[in-house]
């Protein structure tokens, strides 16, 4: 038989990817390409010039100064940076321009491989109400709701409130990071909570469509890490229960989930596989859901890597981001769902630079950073003895993990770990972690993501009685 001369070269992996990104993610990834014998190139604003990871890059180029909008934002900054080094690929982390489909399309248009999925796919999710509708084609079961925008017609609004049952949701379809939401209750408020929303949606994210679908009242976060080729094979590596919350933001996340049986996980994990096929996703990717009484509901798609992704590695074995570079390159997985097997407990902390109980930021000189160490620890952080943390980013200084064959096992090593901790010179939520990993809901496992606050809440009036 003749040999095919049109057959498409084998893929090779890249030589140079450029990451457009800082802190711990932009570490991370720094060390999976180093692993895979990749060369790295590090942008970076003036706020973060003296960082060690920057220096551990095999080039590095400033792209602006501290203020985000003109630094890790700066698309063009960011692609010259990307021509000058000769890079072949631009891995986004998270946060910054990630799920930006403009600039993954600029990035594209300008010859070089965006580390996360296609434009069309970014943007696809990046809009709720299209999102939703997407996933549901493809067997994803989501919240009970309208299928699309909210009409204009007041009458209409009723109408639709009325067929869902109190209490509602109004949600912004360009909305983001816990912003753009009302819940409402009752008829009497129905018609201004939309109107109000709708106000602010077009200002804050410049969309004023709106949606409505069923407030759920007690729901745990539970999310589904997957990954997905360029070959249509896709795979999903179990799940994450990221419950404690405080404003919508995490901050400890395990897995598996405590409670859910493995079979409803099971069922959940293989339909995102499915849809991934279906909508033709690439690279890692997070299906967010919400579970109340033994059902999933579908809030979102995150298209990138998370922070909370280590959980994952930690009881699967697998490389995320070095997963995502692979796939990126255009290999074909060599993961099947078979090989994919839990084993043990995981749990993250995410360590702040905050006031443990108003939050407020603390940005400031570390002068004493002593991570933790021992079996079943891992650290992901940036920072050093020394480090200055700018204010003009996330707080996040680190993330502390701890792995275990049980779930016992993996809170009692967090104990420890918390123990060991030393950070001076700016204030940390350690003393947080501290408190919840001795919290009878947090040990029982299975609280939902309005368990944080409540906690605060009456933490605060047993302290205004003792006054
Ligand atoms: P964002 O993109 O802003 O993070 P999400 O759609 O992911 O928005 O929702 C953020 C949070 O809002 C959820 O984690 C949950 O706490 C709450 N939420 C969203 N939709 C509902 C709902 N239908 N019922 C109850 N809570 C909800």
């Amino acid at each position: 038989m003749a040999l095919s001369l049109s057959r498409t070269p084998a893929p090779v992996l890249f030589e140079k990817v450029l990451i457009a990104n800082r802190g711990e993610i932009a570490l991370r990834i720094q060390r999976a390409c180093r692993e895979m014998g990749i060369k790295t190139v590090v942008v970076y604003s003036e706020a973060d010039a003296d960082a060690k990871y920057v220096r551990l890059a095999d080039e590095s180029i400033c792209i602006g100064p501290p203020p985000s909008a003109q630094s890790y934002l700066n698309v063009p900054a960011i692609i010259a940076a990307a021509e000058v080094t000769d890079s072949q690929a631009i891995h986004p982390g998270y946060g910054f321009l990630s799920e930006n489909a403009d600039f993954s399309e600029k990035v594209e248009k300008s010859g070089f491989v965006f580390i996360g999925p296609r434009a069309e796919t970014i943007r696809l999710m990046g809009d709720k109400v299209s999102a939703k509708l997407a996933m549901k084609k493809a067997g994803v079961p989501v919240v009970p709701g309208v299928d699309g925008a909210l009409p204009d017609d007041p009458k209409e609004i009723v109408k639709i409130a009325r067929q869902i049952g109190y209490p509602v949701i109004i949600k912004a379809s360009g909305g983001g990071g816990g912003r753009g939401m009302r819940v409402v209750h009752a008829e009497g408020t129905l018609i201004n909570a939309v109107t109000l929303t709708k106000g602010e949606a077009l200002a804050a994210f410049g969309n004023g469509t709106v949606y409505m679908e069923k407030f759920l009242e007690n729901p745990r976060h539970i999310e589904i890490q997957v990954l997905a080729d360029q070959h249509k094979n896709a795979v999903y590596l179990g799940e994450r229960d990221c419950s404690m919350q405080r404003r919508h933001q995490k901050i400890i996340e395990e897995g598996p989930a405590p409670g859910i049986p493995e079979k409803l996980i099971a069922k959940i994990g293989e339909r995102c596989a499915e849809a991934c096929r279906k909508i033709g996703y690439r690279g890692a990717g997070t299906f967010e859901f919400l579970y109340e009484k033994n059902e999933f509901y579908f809030i979102e798609m995150n298209t990138r890597v998370q922070v909370e992704h280590p959980v994952t590695e930690l009881i699967t074995g697998v490389d995320i981001v070095q997963e995502q570079i692979k796939i990126a390159s255009g290999f074909k997985m060599e993961l099947r769902q078979k090989d994919i097997v839990k084993r043990g407990h995981a749990i993250e902390c995410r360590i702040n630079a905050e006031d443990p109980t108003s939050f407020v930021p603390s940005p400031g000189r570390i002068t004493a950073w002593h991570p933790p160490g021992g079996p079943g620890v891992r650290v992901d952080s940036h920072v050093y003895t020394n480090y200055f943390v700018p204010p003009n980013y996330d707080s996040m200084v680190g993330k502390l993990l701890t792995y275990g064959a049980t779930r016992e096992q993996a809170v009692a090593r967090m104990r420890i770990a918390l123990s060991e901790i030393i950070v001076e010179g700016i204030k940390t939520n350690v003393p947080l972690h501290r408190e919840l990993m001795d919290d009878a809901e947090f040990i029982k496992g299975g609280f939902s993501i309005h368990y944080l606050e409540k906690r605060m809440a009456k933490l605060a009036e047993r302290t205004r009685g003792e006054r």
